[in-house]
C-alpha cells in the first residue's frame, strides 16, 4: 500500500497541509485536498497549531457570500484566484494558498487600531468552499455596470443592470453616511 506511494508527492501533500493550516483552513478541507490520512492530517494540525482540530460541520452557505461586507471580501479574494489560477504557475490548491495570501495582505490595510486583524472577514476555510461553489456552478462573477468591477454572486442571476455591493451599500451604510453628512451641516 504505502510503498507504492511516492514519497515526493507525500512531501508535497505535508507542505500543503502545512501551509493550508498556518492560513486556518480545517481538517475537512486538508482531507480534500490532500492523499494523507485523517489520523496524519490531525497530528500535523495539532504539531502546527499548538491545538486539536475544531470538530463539527463546514459553514455551507451560499448565501453568506451574498451579504454586503462577505461580498466585498469574497469577490476580492476570488479575483485573486482566478488571476493566480490562470495567469500564474500556481494552480488549484497552489493558488488558493497564494490567492488567499494576497488576500489576507489586502484586506488588512486600511484595518483601524483596536480592530481585529486576526479576524479576517473571509476565512481561508470559506475561501476553499467559494470555489468549490465556483467550481459546481452555484455562483458567478457578475460585472458591476457602475464600476465595472467582478462581484461574486447568485448563478443564474441576471446580469443586465448589476450594481454592485459598494456601489450600491445596503441602507443602514446609507443611512450612516447620511446622518454623518446632516451632522456636518449642522452650525457649530
Ligand atoms: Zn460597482
Amino acid at each position: 500500500m504505502s510503498t507504492s506511494k511516492s514519497v515526493s508527492r507525500e512531501a508535497d501533500d505535508i507542505l500543503l497541509a502545512t501551509d493550508m493550516i498556518r492560513l486556518g483552513a480545517r481538517l475537512q478541507v486538508l482531507q480534500a485536498e490532500t492523499s494523507l490520512s485523517y489520523d496524519r492530517l490531525a497530528r500535523l494540525y495539532r504539531e502546527v497549531k499548538g491545538a486539536s482540530p475544531p470538530k463539527g460541520m463546514l459553514p455551507f452557505s451560499v448565501d453568506w457570500f451574498m451579504t454586503w461586507l462577505p461580498n466585498i471580501h469574497s469577490s476580492l479574494f476570488y479575483n485573486i484566484y482566478r488571476y493566480m489560477d490562470t495567469f500564474t504557475p500556481a494552480k488549484k490548491s497552489q493558488a488558493l494558498v497564494e490567492a488567499y495570501r494576497l488576500y489576507l495582505e489586502q484586506s488588512s490595510v486600511g484595518l483601524q487600531p483596536g480592530e481585529d486583524a486576526d479576524e479576517p472577514v473571509l476565512s481561508f476555510t470559506r475561501a476553499w468552499m467559494l470555489v468549490r461553489f465556483f467550481e459546481s456552478g452555484l455562483v458567478q462573477l457578475s460585472g458591476c455596470q457602475q464600476c465595472q468591477g467582478l462581484f461574486v454572486a447568485h448563478a443564474h442571476d441576471p446580469e443586465s443592470g448589476f450594481v454592485c455591493a459598494i456601489c450600491k451599500p445596503p441602507p443602514r451604510a446609507g443611512k450612516t453616511r447620511a446622518r454623518r453628512r446632516s451632522t456636518a451641516r449642522m452650525p457649530a
